[in-house]
Parts: C-alpha cells; sequence; structure tokens
C-alpha cells in the first residue's frame, strides 16, 4: 500500500532512494512490505522560525519493512545523510509532569539497582541532559553527557556533571564509565549492530560496565495503533526480540529487559559478554500476525481522522503536543494541515512552526478565552494532564486521544 502525503509548494520531491536490502539487525531477507509515504519530513523535531522555512522543510520516502527472522521493523529507503542533528533539535519530554515522575522511578530503579552513588555515568546521546541532571542528582553520580545537539540553554546546573558537544568515541578513551545510558538513539542509526559494537569497544568501558538501552516498543505502535510514531528519523522500530537480538549480536550479555512508560518503551540492562556464545535463536511470534493487517489498520485509521475533522472547525481545533507524533498527525491525515495550531508545554517550541504542514506551535496559555471545540492529544499517557489544564484554562472542549 502506498499512501501519498500532499507535497507542498516550496517542497522539492525527493529523488527515489534505493532501497536496503537486508535487516539491520540480523541481516536476513526474509522480509514483508508494510506501511510506506512518499515524503515525510526528514526531522520531525526541528521546528522551523518561520512559516515559509516549515512548508520548505526537507522530506523524504518511508518504505516501512518487517523482518520475519528477528521481529524487526525498519524505514528501508532511509538515507543517513538527509538528516543532521544540530542544536535546533528539540526533542525534551521534561516539561511534562507525567514524563518527569517517569524519569525519576526509573532513576530510583537504576540507582539501587547498581548503586551509582560515587560512579561515573555516562549518557550517550543526551539531547539537552535533562535524563542524566536527574539521574546523577538522585543518584549521587558523576554524570558525563555526549551529544552534538547539546546545547547549554536550561540554566540548571548539576555539580559533577558535565556535557560534551560530540559523540562518545575513540577521542575520550580516559572517559571510563561504571554506567551507560542512550537513551532513544539506536532507532535513529542506520547500523545499530555496529554502533553497539562501537560503544562495547570503547576503551573505556571494561567488564563490569552496566549498559542501559532504551527505545520506542514497536509491539505498542503495532498493538496499540501508536501509527504516528512512524517517523523518518528512526529508521529502526525494536521489538523485544530484535532488540535482545541486536544486543547479543553486538556483545552484550542481558541482566535484565522489559516494557516500560505504559508499554510505549523498551529497555534492556546490559554488560559486555566475556565469552562470545552464538545469540539465542527462537521461533517468531505472533508479530507476524499482527504486521499482516497494519498497512489496512492504518490507512483506515488515517481515513477516520479525514472524516472526523471534516466535519469540525478546524480554526477551533488544537494538536496538543508538538512532539514527533503532533507534527506526523498533521502531515498524515489529509485536513491535518487546516488544524489552527500545535500546543506544547515546553517553551523551546513555542513560536516556532511544524515542518511540512507549517502548524504554528503555542503555548496554552495562548488558548484561554477561545471558543475551542476540540483537543486532540496525541499521547493517552497525557489525557488527564490535559484535561486539567484546560480546565484550568477555562475551556471545556472536547478532548479526543489520536
Ligand atoms: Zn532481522
Amino acid at each position: 500500500m502506498t499512501m501519498k502525503v500532499e507535497v507542498r509548494p516550496g517542497n522539492e520531491t525527493p529523488p527515489p532512494a534505493r532501497l536496503r536490502i537486508g535487516c539491520p539487525v540480523c541481516r536476513g531477507q526474509n522480509l514483508v512490505h508494510s506501511v510506506s509515504f512518499e515524503a515525510l519530513p526528514v526531522s520531525c523535531n526541528s521546528l522551523h522560525p518561520d512559516a515559509r522555512s516549515a512548508a520548505a522543510a526537507k522530506t523524504g520516502r518511508f518504505t516501512l519493512i518487517f523482518c520475519r527472522d528477528c521481529d524487526h521493523f525498519f524505514n528501508a529507503a532511509f538515507e543517513d545523510d538527509r538528516i543532521g542533528y544540530t542544536p535546533g533539535y528539540e526533542n525534551s519530554l521534561h516539561f511534562s509532569p507525567r514524563f518527569v515522575t517517569f524519569v525519576d522511578d526509573l532513576a530510583h530503579r537504576l540507582t539501587t539497582t547498581y548503586a551509582l552513588d560515587g560512579k561515573l555515568a555516562v549518557d550517550v546521546g543526551c539531547g539537552k541532559g535533562d535524563f542524566l541532571k536527574r539521574l546523577c542528582s538522585i543518584s549521587g553520580a558523576r554524570g558525563i553527557g555526549f551529544d552534538r545537539s547539546f546545547e547549554d540553554n536550561r540554566g540548571e546546573e548539576i555539580a559533577g556533571v558535565e556535557f560534551v558537544n560530540d559523540w562518545f568515541g575513540d577521542a575520550y578513551p580516559d572517559v571510563a564509565p561504571d554506567f551507560v545510558s542512550c537513551r532513544h538513539v539506536l532507532e535513529h542509526i542506520a547500523d545499530p549492530i555496529a554502533f553497539l559494537k562501537g560503544l562495547r569497544a570503547h576503551p573505556g568501558v571494561r567488564p563490569e560496565t552496566v549498559f542501559y538501552i532504551e527505545v520506542p516498543n514497536a509491539l505498542y505502535t503495532l498493538r496499540d495503533m501508536g501509527i504516528w510514531d512512524l517517523i523518518y528519523e528512526h529508521v529502526s522500530y525494536f521489538t523485544p526480540r530484535s532488540l535482545r537480538m541486536a544486543m547479543e549480536a553486538a556483545g552484550f550479555e542481558i541482566l535484565d529487559e522489559d516494557a516500560s512508560y505504559g508499554d510505549q518503551y523498551l529497555f534492556v540492562e546490559a554488560r559486555p559478554a566475556q565469552d562470545r556464545t552464538a545469540a539465542s535463536h527462537e521461533e517468531s511470534s505472533e508479530v507476524d500476525a499482527l504486521v499482516s493487517g497494519f498497512d489496512q489498520i492504518y490507512s483506515d485509521k488515517v481515513a477516520w481522522w479525514r472524516d472526523y475533522l471534516a466535519r469540525r472547525d478546524p480554526e477551533q481545533t488544537v494538536v496538543w503536543g508538538a512532539g514527533s507524533k503532533g507534527i506526523t498527525f498533521v502531515n498524515v491525515v489529509p485536513e491535518g494541515a487546516r488544524i489552527s495550531a500545535l500546543v506544547d508545554v515546553n517553551p523551546h517550541k513555542q513560536g516556532r512552526f511544524a515542518p511540512g504542514a507549517a502548524t504554528p506551535v503555542i503555548a496554552p496559555e495562548r488558548l484561554r478565552g477561545k471558543p475551542l471545540q476540540l483537543i486532540i492529544v496525541m499521547n493517552p499517557l497525557y489525557r488527564e494532564e490535559v484535561a486539567r489544564a484546560a480546565r484550568e484554562l477555562g475551556l471545556a472542549p472536547e478532548i479526543v486521544v489520536a
């Protein structure tokens, strides 16, 4: 199935990308085609300073492929060189109370399990550093965050925590971490096995170094129809099985693994394996069955929203959440581009514009006194938070989870 996303003025249609052959996790070729798009914004989290540049944002082809050998999904049309992570890349969720609770609980659990007090924690792909700061203040660990999009614009400094505007590579041989976290990075990497092997082979990593790897859960996308999570920046969509296979293929021994954040995330805790035993192989699971109906369910859901929005006043409708889900929604749903605004509590997003649809991003305060009819919430976990915020602003709209 192919769904065409409207190519707006100023957009160049990208040249046909070469499709990748072979699964990035197991190299297998037992592959099944699923959803595809002609043009998605390549960088959902890069908001634009004005509507014109937002409408002209770069787009790329998206062709979702499922690997039956390891239950992995990937965008076979992904082109590494189309993406750049610069300081304008804004994906922090740390302005949401629901998310802050999740991070604090995680930091407490990791602190207890791995006795992090006084140790050195390295966060690879630390974003703006919010997670590492919380982890170190809760645990008493020292911290070094590595990220090329790091930007010191968040005021709060934590003693013993520093940031490097670079990747965590061999250029830093003296950094010898006891604990390495890498959250929501692996799914952006064209060759995740090579990336994980690189982490394991870092000169500062010792046999007892513990790794915490977290990614979005592709099973959530499939089972709970979290379809707005399919974005260009994510070349990989991990299931529990493909994440485990990726870790083992890269030479890690798994200490713990589970789903978290209302099943939306997957994590593994691991350390470098000492004897290189062959990676475990299991029979394929029920994922195959979920995949077969996914493209139909996806297009049905998009069509449902198209019809729903056609019956409402787009001027009195907002999408709450200018993260990748909200930006995908306004770009993928026909009628979505007519929605008046994306609302976000993150002040670094407010006043900017969504790539593609060029929808403005506004602060919740801006809705006060408006005859708002409909709020579309992009994540069910935030429904209560949004309903409360709306009440406090004196609004009484219908609230629907996308
Ligand atoms: Zn595979």
